[in-house]
């Protein structure tokens, strides 16, 4: 892309930092100054598709601890307010306690077998100025498959030397990806569902029992919406099918060169986690030793950690090092880089083609 083509793309960011402060906090001075440069250029809407790999524009850090939070309230909420959902979440969990002692016995037999499991993936793309390149959403879908594949070798300073000892390594999940829909619509979106529908002008999700439906948009410049959030999913046992999807906000969608926060692709490995039945590593209570993710080779813990944790800070919870590098806490993307051998049953047992949630995924033509 020339730096004239850039004009159209450079102002609009530069005028939306303005309006949004809030969300986006901070834009190079190399941007600014060519946003004033390229005023000379000629106008070229058609080549926005870039965008976010011209500018520096970063999304709050602690935002990944608001998103993690709302994730939390909404289970919390469902389990203390919908009985059937209550129940379903009950006998799923006794179903994974026994599921996990088999596992364990087959282990320790040697006779265990881990067939992979492919899941097919449907990405929804819903732009503003221009889809999403086709060689962006093929290397999230590499860096998704190279994370549960147990294959990313960047760790981050400062880990504890036993760090890695319950590190599963390759899940035997797959993913493939099995479509992209795109819609252009620079409506402002007000919640989640009017992205999973079309008459809300979105997109319906395509057999969701069957693929694992994944949106990618720019909540940041939806006004309307609630912008403490970048990340959503569906969990095993929400009943309404239609929002039962993976939500990744576009500026954390991808892998490109960048600080490390954000753009190594990982948000979506953290909220494909929770779809396959995995909660953050304090369980859904923060403060609570007793109450914890259900896991267990990873250590209780009554913390949210998000950000970079390697600066000297305590790292401790409920008398343990606490697991600030898994995939499902919500620090920088340089940070996480492993599932636990238990987590890796969890989403299993999900997965299981005769007794899971979510079977119809792997049993799917
Ligand atoms: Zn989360």
């Amino acid at each position: 892309m020339s730096v004239c083509m850039l004009k159209n793309i450079q102002i609009e960011v530069f005028a939306f930092i303005i309006a949004k402060k809030q969300i986006m906090r901070k834009i190079t001075i190399a941007c600014a100054v060519l946003c004033t440069v390229l005023m000379a250029c000629s106008n070229d809407q058609e080549e926005t598709t870039n965008i976010l790999e011209t500018s520096t524009i970063t999304i709050p850090k602690d935002i990944k601890l608001r998103t993690a939070e709302a994730f939390d309230e909404r289970i919390n909420y469902k389990l203390e307010n919908d009985p059937e959902f209550a129940a379903r979440y009950a006998e799923n969990e006794a179903y994974i306690e026994a599921y996990t002692k088999e596992e364990e016995e087959k282990a320790k037999s040697g006779k265990r077998n881990l067939p992979i499991y492919t899941i097919k993936v449907v990405v929804n793309n819903i732009y503003r100025r221009a889809p999403m390149a086709m060689a962006r959403i093929q290397r999230q879908m590499n860096r998704l498959n190279e994370a549960f594949a147990g294959q990313l070798t960047g760790r981050p300073s400062g880990l504890p030397s036993n760090a890695e000892r319950f590190n599963v390594g390759d899940t035997r999940i797959r993913f493939v990806l099995d479509e992209v829909k795109t819609r252009r619509n620079q409506r402002n979106f007000s919640s989640y569902s009017e992205y999973y529908s079309r008459s809300t002008g979105g997109i319906n999700p395509t057999s969701p029992d069957t693929r694992l439906n994944i949106y990618v948009a720019n909540l940041s410049e939806s006004t309307n919406f609630d912008a403490g959030i970048i990340g959503n999913a569906g969990f095993p046992g929400e009943e309404d099918s239609s929002l039962d999807n993976v939500f990744v906000d576009r500026e954390a969608f991808d892998v490109r060169s960048g600080d490390g926060v954000f753009n190594e692709g990982k948000l979506l490995v953290h909220e494909v986690g929770h779809y396959l039945n995995l909660s953050h590593l304090p369980g859904r209570r923060t403060s609570n030793c007793r109450f914890d993710d259900a896991v267990g080779d990873t250590p209780n813990s009554s913390r949210l950690y998000f950000g970079n944790v390697n600066t000297g800070s305590s790292t401790t919870s409920c008398g343990s090092q606490d697991m600030y590098w898994n995939f499902m806490a919500n620090t920088d993307d340089s940070e996480i880089f492993m599932f636990t051998t238990g987590q890796r049953t969890r989403m299993r047992a999900t997965l299981d083609p005769s007794r899971g949630l979510r079977a119809d995924l792997t049993n799917a033509d």
